[in-house]
């Protein structure tokens, strides 16, 4: 574990980061998007399909310099200019292979959508201006840095007026000192309120993704943030999204994984996030980890994961902790005895 005195130098993370990630230019088309599908997705009381479009783009600004230490997202990216107009040539493409009638739409970068430098303003506008009739919600996923009252009023604006838009943004933690040193996120808190409120101001959703358990943290120390944070971002946004950590390809939560200095969190923990905060924000709670019950996602003992999973499954669903009223597992002491000894025995960077 790199000890304090190193993790102290701003710049330490980002040289690392670019190190593990050993980007340079790709080759390949730039008016094919990076990858299309369909999945289902809660509107209201219902589940609708959402159309999910990937586009291709230089790569995030950010993790171009480095970037956050569990996001592997730039390896997809061409890491060379993408111009604006085929960027909406992906868009259209996309569209015309794969809408068929999907009431939802939503629309990722590796990046933030809302970064001028990674997607133009021109493009912003000229994407969302071609959405077809009869598609409902758009969901984009932007740093909050890039959401300006300006560029929010912007997206609102380019969009027909009866099309609700939903805005992402990936908060992470609450904790300064959780973002810099274990995420190396360069948005703060300050800066997720700050557009929540741009948002609010033109009736445009938000969502926050939570990361639950970043490198460095105790079982612990990762469940106490991930509570602290829902609480906090709660009374900002329309929804938070909780999101384990997973290990992706090239990051420096790989490298440490395959050192056996990173395990994902208990599914436990993430029930037990659930049962404290629910109820108390005005915001639903969601959790739909990603590559959960496998190594390189959260997972219990292998024996009880496909029921817990399919308990937070039920209630991102139903928002009832009845949810979670399953059969207990052995691997549930296993668990508590992690919370409580793990600081004991390694220690994490935040006492
Ligand atoms: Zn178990």
């Amino acid at each position: 574990m790199p000890s304090p005195s190193l993790l102290s130098h701003p710049q330490t993370l980002n040289a690392v980061m670019r190190d593990v990630r050993g980007l340079a230019p790709r080759e390949g088309s730039l008016e094919h998007p990076t990858k299309v599908w369909t999945e289902p997705e809660r509107h209201g009381a219902q589940v609708l399909d959402a159309l999910v479009v990937i586009l291709k783009t230089r790569g995030c600004t950010w993790a171009l310099s480095g970037g956050c230490t569990m996001c592997g997202y730039v390896n997809d990216s061409m890491v060379r200019k993408v111009e604006a107009r085929q960027l909406l040539a992906q868009f259209r493409r996309a569209l015309a292979e794969s809408h068929r009638g999907q009431p939802i739409v939503k629309i990722y970068t590796s990046g933030s959508f809302l970064d001028p430098t990674e997607v133009p303003d021109e493009a912003q506008a000229a994407i969302l201006a071609e959405i077809p009739p009869g598609v409902r919600k758009v969901t984009l996923e932007a740093q909050s840095v890039h959401a300006t009252d300006a560029r929010v009023a912007a997206v609102r604006a380019a969009l027909r007026p009866e099309v609700e838009l939903e805005i992402a943004f990936g908060l992470e933690s609450a904790r300064p000192a959780i973002l810099q040193y274990s995420v190396n996120k360069h948005d703060t808190f300050g800066d997720f309120v700050a557009a929540c409120r741009a948002c609010r101001a033109h009736g445009v959703r938000t969502k926050a993704y939570l990361l639950v358990k970043p490198p460095f943290l105790t079982e612990r120390e990762a469940l106490e943030d991930a509570v602290a944070t829902t609480l906090a971002a709660g009374s900002e946004c329309d929804v938070v999204s909780l999101n384990a950590c997973n290990v992706q390809s090239r990051t420096l939560v790989e490298r440490l994984w395959k050192r056996g200095l990173y395990r994902p969190i208990w599914l436990w923990s993430l029930v037990e996030i659930i049962r404290r905060t629910h109820g108390k924000i005005p915001a639903r709670i969601r959790c739909d980890p990603v590559g959960a019950g496998g190594a390189r996602g959260a997972h219990n003992c292998g024996a009880c994961d496909k029921r817990v999973l399919e308990a937070i499954e039920a209630y991102s669903l139903t928002a009832r902790l009845e949810a979670f009223e399953t059969e207990p597992c052995a691997c549930v002491e296993r668990w508590q005895d992690t919370l409580e000894l793990e600081g004991f025995l390694q220690g994490g960077v935040l006492k």
